[in-house]
């Protein structure tokens, strides 16, 4: 059995008796598109077990992992998290079935070729395994409604204001206030 990438070449495997397994491991570079927000900034790494079962051929992945460049849906700002996969298995097998109604699609060794490609078990994974809500950490402040300023990096006064401040007509009271004080000025 030889590795290209997440392409293995299980001609050997598939002719073993049941039971035969074949270890690898994985240091490879991921070429999905995760989306605008997402990109890998390091190697995929794994262990992954190839056995030969009746029918097929299962795969089983281990310690998984693999860092992200995530965007923090509170402040904005792209940080790096690792993306871990415990483990997870798949059965690839050598003849078509109807649609088992699993979660996940059926997968086949390409008989042809005589290979087994990881790459969309992988994928999944991943995917399963991301943050549902990407922060930074969970004490992110994240940005002022009111001003925006990233409350990470500085305070602004927004929140200092007293209530009754924040109100729609507050200007009124300021106004009639300014007045009152500018009436007593020229009384003086
Ligand atoms: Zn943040
Ligand atoms: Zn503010």
């Amino acid at each position: 059995m030889r590795q290209d990438g997440f392409v293995f070449k299980s001609g050997d495997l598939v002719h073993e008796k049941q039971g035969t397994r074949i270890a690898f491991e994985i240091k490879e570079r991921l070429g999905f598109d995760f989306g605008l927000n997402i990109k890998p900034v390091s190697l995929f790494s794994a262990e992954i077990v190839f056995m030969k079962i009746d029918g097929g051929i299962h795969a089983h992945i281990k310690n998984a992992h693999i860092d992200f460049e995530f965007t923090c849906t509170k402040c904005g700002k792209k940080y790096t998290e690792e993306v871990y996969v415990d483990e997870a298995e798949r059965v690839y097998f050598f003849e078509r079935r109807k649609e088992n109604g699993d979660v996940f699609d059926n997968y086949y060794v390409d008989l042809k070729n005589m290979t087994i490609d990881i790459s969309e078990f992988i994928r999944q994974e991943i995917i399963l395994h991301f943050p549902t809500i990407p922060v930074c950490s969970s004490s992110c402040k994240g940005l002022c409604p009111i001003c925006g300023a990233d409350l990470n990096d500085s305070s602004c006064s927004c929140g200092k204001l007293e209530p009754e401040q924040t109100k729609p007509l507050a200007i009124l009271k300021t106004l009639y206030n300014a007045k009152a004080s500018g009436t007593e000025k020229k009384d003086l």
